[in-house]
């Protein structure tokens, strides 16, 4: 297996962490479409978690999402560090060495969005 190959796969299962609270933060009840974001909808481009849900169905596995080229998946990866970490409130909770799910979650995404560039370079 080629370490693009390895490096795809492992940003994959990552992204399933900051999907399962991005999927519970976006409320289908209000949505008319169900969560499928229709970019030209002017009341998605006005919905509060117009980002997440954009996020959310461009990430969707049934997407076929191990098909994207690798650095659309990075960029998803960079969102979703964006995400977990804007969910570390209060934040002097989470200081370097803290060890709750979310940090340890982003110290892996963190390692692994650096290999990416590293490799990328
Ligand atoms: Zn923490």
């Amino acid at each position: 297996m080629s370490a693009k190959v390895k490096i795809k796969r492992r940003i994959l299962e990552s992204l399933a962490y900051p999907r399962q609270f991005a999927m519970a933060d976006v409320d289908l009840s209000a949505c008319p479409h169900s969560g499928l974001f229709t970019a030209i909808d002017s009341r998605c481009q006005q919905c509060t978690r117009n980002y997440e849900c954009d996020w959310l169905n461009s990430t969707d596995e049934f997407n076929d999402l191990a098909a994207q080229p690798l650095d659309f998946l990075h960029r998803a990866l960079t969102f979703g560090i964006d995400y977990v970490d804007s969910r570390n409130v209060p934040t002097n909770l989470h200081a370097k060495d803290c060890d709750c799910e979310n940090c340890e979650w982003l110290e892996d995404a963190r390692d692994l969005a650096h290999e990416y560039t590293e490799m990328t370079a």
